[in-house]
């Protein structure tokens, strides 16, 4: 005996099968009504509506059996399921896979088997409508053709299920569902997008969602990313501010995707538009007093800052020695908050699309012995070396020169931060076709797999305790990321922990001649230099 083949896929195909929620379920006269047919039509003496499970089958419907399932080793419908056309088999006791299964030598005396698959909406093999006889026999072409048949008007009632099941949901899901044809012009509105937009069915019926729902301050560029999407027929996820039949506006997250007919062709087009308008408006507000509370903050800093230095100074006497240290730990505190402020101040304006670009096409080794200058008393301090290992000396690259030192230095001082005593930093820059690569390496604990994937959110810090040992805030790397993404770049890191880390950076090499003075990029911004607001 040969037990069936698993086929290709098989997790894929029992998922589908679960899906289909039709295992242990009751018996079911629509279903019935099609084997007790086939029984009738074949004259056999059983016919099944059988569902191959992982290691069983099981009888949706029966007719002639009385059991409810067998092992799937023993099944015909096993073998079935392997392929698409119907399997017959004219006399099991001479057939290699069967003549020795039990249920061909005893009970119920298989000779006879024929069983067309059957599949899920969307092409999984689920089982068979089979018929089973206790003498040999064959089918003619036109048997074959109707047992077939009969097989597809079982699909056709799971695809009803679905579609039943599926309506029901999207009539009762809060979240807005449109239908449209290829065209994109609304066939299907639920009482979820009634509920969001005030319009019924009839009002929108035949007509495109843009037309009708996007207006005045709807962004351009989301509503050329939709249809661009639409014409490709890809699917697409936006945030998008519509207006509602009273011209209310609203945000909504649409997430769209194509709608497939049975036999998994595009008919149209289904979006499930959600109400974001509440979390957007938190955002915004978030934004907002950031953005005031650190406006507020930095005003009375710098009497503060300013104060401590007037009494450094001398401005009230000469300090005794205990005050001194008072007024020096207080100094230290005015400039992390004063680092802090200006870093979440940053971080808003980049984040809001506030920062401006002065891009320029400059020469890649003055930028970097720009940035190694400008931090090599601060990697003396903690007795750590700075090297240049390697330059791409011709090199020039696509960029804004004091956004570019902003990341070097970023990323160089948290290198110098966490390098032991007595080690080096090591910078070395390499140039391809499309973009310069910039990375800094160096020799202190490395990064825990564990911080990776958080390592570019804001606030950030492996260890808590970094803010006072090493100073720092966590935006840091934030920051870099996002200036470097807006200057089309990409930022990312190696590291195994023990083993320093390597942090790099690529951007756009430029194209063509390029100036060569990476200060002439500082003062911005500049009167003859192109401005993008990003
Ligand atoms: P911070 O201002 O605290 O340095 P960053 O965003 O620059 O903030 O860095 C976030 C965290 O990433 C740091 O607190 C540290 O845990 C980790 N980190 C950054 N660079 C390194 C490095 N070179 N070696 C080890 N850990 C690092």
């Amino acid at each position: 005996m040969q037990a069936p083949a698993i086929p290709a896929q098989e997790i894929e195909r029992l998922k589908a099968l679960r899906a289909s929620a039709l295992l242990d379920t009751p018996a079911e006269e629509r279903f019935d009504r099609l084997t007790r047919l086939a029984k009738r039509i074949f004259g056999s003496r059983i016919a099944l509506l059988s569902l191959v499970d992982a290691d069983r089958q099981w009888f949706k419907s029966r007719q002639g059996l009385a059991v409810p399932e067998t092992g799937r080793a023993l099944s015909f419908c096993g073998h079935a399921i392997l392929a698409r056309e119907i399997l017959e088999v004219p006399d099991a006791s001479q057939d290699p896979r069967f003549f020795d299964n039990p249920l061909v030598t005893g009970e119920p005396r298989i000779r006879f088997y024929a069983g067309a698959p059957v599949r899920s909406p969307d092409g999984w093999p689920l089982g068979t409508l089979c018929i089973i006889d206790d003498h040999p026999r064959t089918l003619t072409e036109d048997e074959r053709l109707s047992l077939r048949e009969l097989a597809d008007c079982v699909e056709d009632e799971l695809s009803t299920i679905d579609r039943r099941r599926l309506a029901s949901v999207a009539r009762q899901t809060t979240n807005g569902v449109v239908i449209t044809d290829l065209d994109g012009r609304i066939e299907w509105v639920n009482e979820g997008f009634t509920r969001l937009t005030s319009y019924g069915l009839d009002e929108v019926r035949g007509r495109s969602p843009g037309s009708i729902l996007q207006g005045a301050e709807t962004h351009s560029q989301t509503i050329t990313e939709m249809r661009t999407a639409l014409a490709e027929r890809s699917p697409f996820e936006v945030e998008v501010l519509n207006y509602d039949r009273r011209g209310q506006a609203y945000w909504v997250h649409i997430n769209c995707s194509q709608l497939l007919d049975a036999y998994g062709r595009p008919e149209g087009f289904v979006a499930i538009q959600s109400n974001i308008t509440e979390i957007k408006l938190a955002e915004r507000m978030k934004q907002e007093l950031t953005s005031t509370v650190s406006h507020e903050l930095r005003t009375p800093l710098t009497a503060i800052a300013g104060a401590i230095g007037l009494l450094n100074g001398g401005a009230a006497g000469v300090l005794s020695e205990p005050a001194r240290k008072l007024v020096t730990m207080a100094d230290k505190s005015t400039q992390r908050l004063r680092a802090l402020i200006d870093q979440l101040l940053d971080m808003e304006n980049l984040l809001a699309g506030k920062t401006l670009f002065a891009f320029e096409n400059l020469a890649l080794r003055p930028l970097l012995d720009q940035a190694l200058g400008e931090l090599q008393p601060f990697a003396e301090a903690h007795g750590v070396g700075l090297t240049l290992a390697a330059c791409a000396d011709q090199a020039r690259v696509h960029t804004d020169g004091a956004r570019f030192q902003q990341v070097l230095s970023n990323l160089l001082s948290n290198a110098i931060k966490f390098s032991p005593q007595g080690s080096d930093v090591a910078v070395s820059a390499t140039a391809t076709t499309q973009v310069i690569r910039v990375e800094v390496r160096d020799r202190g604990p490395g990064i825990d797999p564990e911080f990776h994937p958080h390592i570019f959110q804001k606030f950030a810090q492996a260890d808590a305790s970094d803010t006072r040992q090493r100073g720092g805030t966590g935006l840091g790397l934030a920051i870099t990321r996002e200036l470097i993404e807006q200057m089309h770049g990409r930022i990312g890191f190696e590291s195994s922990p023990g083993d320093g880390a390597t942090f790099w950076f690529e951007l756009p090499l430029a194209p063509g001649k390029a100036s060569p003075e990476p200060g002439a990029a500082q003062d911005r911004p500049g009167q003859d230099k192109p401005m993008f607001p990003n």
